[in-house]
């Protein structure tokens, strides 16, 4: 239980944190009896949540933001292919209580996982080393109307709405779209899947004159074979975009 305040003005504070007991936003227990041991976006999870919680570390890929081995500048992955987008930004490993709150909120549109994840973008859009000024365009990956109707929302626009000192002209949230369903790839090599996920996705037809000489920032929530972002960011550049650089909450790490 906690400890009573010592300043009446707590008092409020103090009714209400019994009556409604903060919880940690990976588990829902109760953390109030937790030492504050983190800080910064780590704050609201509890010591049993944080040791899954994992960042990623240096040095990464000047690429694809995957961490490499001494020295190297790019990843073996870059080295054999390298990706259609220019550079790849993230701040958390796809793994542990990030992976498992993305699935709740996106599966089963948890709200309590959403925010703390949207805050954490809206943080982690500030801490890596992203040029806003850059881009003319900030760009979501879209979801077939299906599947929209059936989540009820984007989790990429929702993730880019959060970030802060984004312009209104720099929104474009419409630029992509999402024409066909790709339910099932596991099936498929990666040039398969390539081409099957660049049918899926097409450029609006009111933007294509819009995109000639743009710098555009493509948002995800989760880069793991980075085909997703490769097909969007082949119809950028197919209709002329200057560059194509992409921001995601998280990645997998192999
Ligand atoms: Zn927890
Ligand atoms: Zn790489």
């Amino acid at each position: 239980m906690l400890p009573p305040p010592r300043s009446l003005q707590s008092w409020t504070q103090w009714a209400v944190a019994l009556c409604f007991p903060p919880s940690c936003p990976g588990c829902r227990e109760p953390i109030a009896h937790y030492p504050q041991s983190a800080s910064g976006e780590d704050a609201s999870l509890c010591p049993v949540c944080l040791k899954t919680l994992f960042r990623l570390w240096t040095p990464l890929c000047k690429i694809c933001s995957h961490p490499t081995l001494g020295q190297e500048i790019y990843c073996s992955t870059c080295v054999r292919h390298r990706p259609l987008f220019d550079r790849a930004f993230s701040a958390f490993v796809y793994v542990g209580i990030v992976q498992q709150m993305l699935h709740r909120y996106k599966y089963r549109n948890d709200r309590v996982a959403g925010k703390t994840l949207e805050q954490w973008m809206a943080k982690s859009s500030q801490s890596l080393e992203i040029n806003w000024w850059e881009y003319e365009a900030v760009v979501p990956v879209p979801l077939h109307p299906k599947r929209l109707r059936e989540r009820g929302f984007n989790q990429s626009v929702r993730l880019i709405l959060t970030i802060p000192n984004l312009t209104q002209s720099q929104l474009q949230l419409h630029w992509l779209q999402r024409v066909k369903a790709t339910q099932h790839q596991y099936t498929l090599n990666y040039q398969e899947r390539q081409q099957n996920l660049r049918r899926a996705f097409q450029v609006h037809e009111k933007a294509k004159h819009l995109i000639r000489g743009k710098r555009v920032l493509l948002v995800d929530d989760v880069l793991t074979s980075g085909a997703t972002a490769e097909a969007c960011a082949y119809h950028l550049l197919q209709a002329g975009a200057k560059k194509v650089d992409v921001l995601t909450l998280c990645r997998a790490v192999l």
